[in-house]
């Protein structure tokens, strides 16, 4: 069976096509480079996702005020696609006391994976 995907590593985007093997690896054509076969077998095999949202200040105290002094947070690299809502519910948990500054780890390591949750701006 073979399936089609575009490859968003870089502006290029190849259209792929991936086909099954009967071992379960993939066979891809269409990548003008190697990066679209890893691409196509992180996709298709393990996808994964950069994460980015808003975490919530400390003491930003009123409820008007907390929608929207949020303070903006990613993942410092992709993360198991089907794990992102538990990963976002993590995140809508903390309670950021500031002064912050772009880069400060929010998360470490979370769940083991290595994946960490940052500032993505300083805020004082
Ligand atoms: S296969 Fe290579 S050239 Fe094509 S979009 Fe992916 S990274 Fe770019």
């Amino acid at each position: 069976m073979s399936q089609e995907l575009v490859c968003i590593t870089c502006p290029m985007g190849c259209r792929l096509t991936v086909d099954t093997l009967t071992d379960g690896s993939l066979e891809v054509s269409g990548n003008r480079c190697a990066r679209g076969i890893k691409y196509a077998n992180e996709e298709l095999l393990a996808p994964k996702r950069m994460v980015s949202a808003t975490a919530r200040i400390a003491g930003a105290g009123h409820e008007a005020l907390d929608a929207i002094a949020r303070l903006p947070v990613r993942t410092t690299v992709a993360y198991p696609k089907e794990g992102v809502l538990e990963l976002l519910a993590a995140i809508y948990a903390l309670n950021v006391a500031l002064p912050v500054k772009r880069g400060d780890v929010l998360i470490k390591d979370y769940k083991g994976s290595g994946v960490d949750v940052i500032a993505a701006r300083t805020l004082s």
